[in-house]
């Protein structure tokens, strides 16, 4: 049962009386579920009461905390049908995805209890004291990895389990050591609400401190922004629009005390086709890129939204295959009537710019919210005189750009903004014949794909999901992987500290036998 209550720890709350309500894109009407908007009071408490947790939660072993996570994970898959019915009525997704999601939110949880029971992680460095180095001693000093205290979660509306309330950001926070609290996303409060109680039995099963999790619900702006200007709060976590990341980046930036925004936000995934792959598999390309760009009606943060390659006849033929192949598959209902305006809107503004050509339109009767795909065709010298066409239109949508050759190519990828993924379609030749274009395209980059598409984000240690501005504000880190725990934490010194009074990563005996970088090697 849907309470549509805020859930502050272990508590239900609903002290103020706005309400809103989740909605179906495919009957195109409401849902029946109302939630109640969290007020500042709720808001205040949530944190407070998170900072209070930190102070225990921080100190709680690798091996507690992963039993937590992995309770979490028992816990999401015992919530059964009813999950996977909110689910498909907040969002319109299929049953199928939103199985499939499930099982990845789960197995991120388990990914991260596993980085935790390992213990490396935290990466231990021991240099020990040299009394009597000469001309001056050298104080014994060892580091290591610490979380930084409250994080505020903003989740994704793609999707409602992955990469939401116990998606990526909140398993690597708790895993890391910090407390989370979520800004639900107004448009799968529902599914929210489930997989928040989930973790709240999960926490009070495996003994984490009240307060370790909060979800507070939210259909306008000012509940997530009184979130990052309270000072308790120590970091952001936010996936979505450009503009949504922006002004909460600004915002941490502006308090008294700024903090860090890990925000991913657009990208349009260049991928370049060089004639090596037109010549050898041009259709089959054409084919596979018409399933990427339609793929859960385009709403993937990877979505490839721009097709690079030279102008001929085998640039046309490709162009012809992947309109002809797009306008076969079946559209599908996008997440919501704001998404489904704003790619309507989107693809309307690009259409009509200088030197474009629509090549594929879905004209035939739809019902409400399902996107048409559609695929644009511009020279590179008009897509060079034109910014607006490097914008993200989120949905099926993909802009193919004809250069005059490998020259202007490359000019094309010089002038992109940084994205989460760019892909090579070629042969090895191409390393050595188009070294400039690979080059800049992985000067863009956070993930480069060899023959491939970019849709589909494996979860594992070595994936980057991130990349240059604006993709994300900091390309340093990844939001999916275990790696992503790295947001999280600071690297802490304690000198010349007694051995009995150091974090057991830090003792001289290693009581947690984990890999440590000790006088310049790895042992452990
Ligand atoms: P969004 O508009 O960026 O919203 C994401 C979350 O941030 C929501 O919870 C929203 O709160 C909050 N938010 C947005 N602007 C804010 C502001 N100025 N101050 C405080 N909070 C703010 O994204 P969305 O609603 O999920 O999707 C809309 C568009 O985002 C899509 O059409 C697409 O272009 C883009 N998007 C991109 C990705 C990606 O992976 N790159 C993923 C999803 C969406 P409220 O809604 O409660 O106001």
């Amino acid at each position: 049962m849907i309470s549509g209550k805020n859930i502050i720890g272990n508590k239900l709350s609903k002290q103020g009386d706005v309400t809103y309500k989740t909605f179906n894109p495919k009957t195109n009407k409401e849902t029946d579920f109302t939630f109640y908007e969290a007020t500042s009071v709720e808001i205040n408490e949530a944190v407070e009461l998170a900072s209070e947790a930190y102070k225990v939660y921080k100190d709680i072993s690798g091996i507690k905390k992963a039993g937590f996570l992995e309770a979490i994970a028992l816990e999401i898959e015992a919530l059964g049908d009813e999950l996977i019915e909110t689910y498909c009525k907040e969002s319109g997704l299929p049953e199928g995805r939103a199985r499939g999601e499930r099982g990845r939110t789960m197995g991120q949880l388990r990914a991260f209890a596993a980085l935790l029971k390992e213990g490396s992680w935290v990466e231990a460095v021991i240099e020990k004291g040299q009394p009597d180095r000469e001309p001056m001693p050298k104080a014994d000093i060892r580091k290591m990895l610490f979380p930084l205290g409250p994080v505020v979660v903003f989740g994704a509306s793609n999707f409602p389990l992955a990469f939401s309330t116990a998606g990526g950001d909140t398993a690597s926070a708790l895993a890391a050591g910090c407390p989370v609290i979520v800004k639900s996303h107004p448009m799968h409060s529902g599914t929210g609400e489930l997989v928040s109680m989930a973790i709240i039995k999960a926490a009070q099963q495996t003994g984490m401190p009240n307060g370790v999790f909060s979800n507070l619900n939210s259909s306008g702006f000012e509940v997530g922004q009184q979130l990052v200007k309270h000072p308790k709060v120590k970091a952001v976590g936010f996936t979505g629009s450009l503009h949504g990341g922006m002004a909460l980046y600004k915002l941490a930036n502006e308090r008294d005390e700024p903090i860090p925004v890990f925000a991913e936000m657009g990208s349009i995934n260049p991928v370049v086709i060089f004639p090596s792959a037109l010549e050898a598999s041009g259709q089959v390309w054409a084919t596979k890129y018409a399933s990427s760009i339609t793929m859960g009606a385009g709403q993937f943060c990877t979505n490839p939204g721009l097709v690079l390659g030279i102008k001929g006849e085998q640039m046309d033929a490709f162009a012809k295959t992947l309109s002809q192949e797009i306008l076969k598959l079946e559209p599908t209902s996008m997440l919501h009537p704001n998404i489904y305006g704003k790619y309507t809107e989107g693809k309307n503004d690009l259409s009509g710019q200088d030197g474009v050509t629509v090549i594929a339109d879905y004209t035939k009767e739809t019902s409400a919210n399902v996107a048409r795909p559609t695929i644009l065709k511009v020279s590179g010298a008009k897509f060079l005189a034109n910014a607006k066409l490097h914008k993200e239109v989120f949905g099926p949508f993909s802009v193919i750009v004809s250069c005059k050759d490998a020259a202007q190519l490359e000019e094309v990828l010089n002038n992109l903004e940084g994205q989460l993924t760019g892909t090579i379609l070629g042969n090895e030749k191409d390393f050595a014949t188009y070294g400039n274009v690979v080059d800049t395209l992985q000067s863009r980059v956070g993930r480069i794909l060899f023959n491939g598409v970019p849709t589909g984000v494996e979860v594992c240690s070595s994936m980057v999901h991130g990349g240059p501005f604006p993709a994300s504000t900091d390309a340093r880190f990844t939001s999916v992987g275990t790696s992503a725990i790295k947001r999280w934490v600071r690297p802490v010194s304690f000198q010349d500290w007694p051995n009995k009074f150091l974090p057991k990563a830090l003792q001289d005996e290693n009581p947690l036998g984990i890999v440590r970088l000790e006088e310049g090697s790895y042992t452990n």
